[in-house]
């Protein structure tokens, strides 16, 4: 990233309020905005992160940012939270994300998820704070039908968790709707890994992981024992499944050109990927070349819901931020590997 370039273009009330901002995105996206200019101000509730986050925020960016420890359901909180802080605009990182648990406990996800965005856009409209980027994902594409996927495939979710991303998508693209001060930019990220150069921040859920790239880390480390490989009877070149990881640090750095383009009364859609597919034993065999680690791993059975490949086309945020991934598939293993292994 041209920092120079970034530094020249921060915008004058230059203060971002991050919710979520101590999780495994929000993190990376923090030190991003710090590296331009930008002032940060934290909201989360810690249900899926730590104080300790904060800490080493602060050895990297040498600076401290403000943390409200708030649920973004608590809406009184969050409203004085905006009006002492008056910030310039919103990333919205604050949600649960595990597809699995949305399946079991649907109404916890809608109500943390939709309603926790709705609060934040009605406190957002009482004290004209008009720019939000949020966080949503490719699994609102489903079991995608052509490939690569564009910002126009069809929306068809095949779980709560991918529901409440379409939802929230609607939710905001309404509500810009309103008022030609307001826009907002969504952000459909695809497989992010990897961890900032410091390893200091990375990928740490709380609970046992369910994501590819962090399971593979707790089998090198001896935490779990071996990775499940879900299914390698797909029609892809090894069997395995396809996805497009992209490194943390490019999509933390899209969050920066996506509040600098703003673009008042737009709302604009994105896919955030590399555009290039990446195979399950692709990423086990990159992970183990890269860092010298043995990674088990046995075959099991296909994951209900999985697609068998899915990449992005990403020409549309090319030519309209002029944003691309340019790190490697092994700097994404050698970092989240610099990361893991101490955990
Ligand atoms: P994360 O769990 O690491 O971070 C989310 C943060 O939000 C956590 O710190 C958590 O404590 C906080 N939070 C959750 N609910 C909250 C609430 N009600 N009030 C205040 N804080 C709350 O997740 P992440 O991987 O950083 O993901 C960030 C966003 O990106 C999420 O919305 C997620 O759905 C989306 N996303 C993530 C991925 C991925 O692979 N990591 C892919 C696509 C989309
Ligand atoms: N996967 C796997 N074993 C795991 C976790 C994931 O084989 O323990 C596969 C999964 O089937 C998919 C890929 O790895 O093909 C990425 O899965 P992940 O859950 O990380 O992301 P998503 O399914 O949301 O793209």
């Amino acid at each position: 990233m041209e920092v120079i370039y970034f530094m020249m273009h921060a915008k004058s009330n230059n203060k971002i309020l991050i919710t979520g901002g101590y999780g495994y995105i929000g993190s990376h996206t923090i030190v991003a905005l710090h590296t331009v200019g930008y002032e940060v101000i934290v909201v989360d509730n810690l249900s899926n992160s730590t104080k300790k986050i904060g800490k080493n925020l602060e050895i990297i960016c040498k600076k401290t940012h403000k943390l409200y420890e708030i649920n973004i359901l608590n809406f009184d909180e969050l409203l004085n939270c905006f009006i002492k802080e008056k910030p310039a605009a919103v990333i919205h990182f604050a949600g649960l994300k595990a597809v699995e648990e949305s399946v079991k406990n649907p109404l916890l996800y809608y109500q943390n998820n939709i309603q926790g965005t709705i609060n934040l856009l009605d406190i957002m409209g009482k004290v004209d704070c008009n720019n939000i980027i949020f966080s949503s994902s490719a699994t609102v594409y489903g079991n995608p039908s052509e490939m690569p996927i564009n910002e126009k495939h069809i929306l068809n979710a095949i779980n709560p968790y991918g529901s409440t991303k379409i939802f929230c998508e609607k939710i905001i693209d309404d509500w810009v709707k309103v008022n030609k001060k307001r826009s907002s930019t969504i952000l459909r990220y695809f497989n992010p890994i990897g961890a900032h150069e410091s390893y200091l921040i990375g990928d740490n859920p709380n609970s046992v992981p369910n994501n590819l790239m962090p399971y593979i880390v707790s089998v090198a480390n001896g935490t779990s024992e071996k990775v499940s490989i879900f299914g390698d009877d797909y029609p892809t070149k090894d069997g395995t499944g396809i996805r497009d990881y992209i490194h943390v640090m490019d999509l933390a750095e899209a969050h920066v050109l996506a509040i600098l383009n703003d673009q008042r009364g737009r709302s604009r859609v994105y896919n955030l990927g590399t555009g290039k597919g990446i195979s399950v034993l692709e990423l086990i065999k990159t992970f183990e070349i890269e860092n010298k680690v043995k990674v088990k791993y046995t075959v099991s059975s296909r994951r209900e819901g999985d697609a068998a490949e899915v990449y992005a086309d990403v020409k549309l945020v090319k030519n309209q931020l002029n944003w691309s991934a340019n790190r490697t598939l092994k700097e994404m293993c050698k970092s989240a590997w610099s990361f893991g292994k101490n955990l």
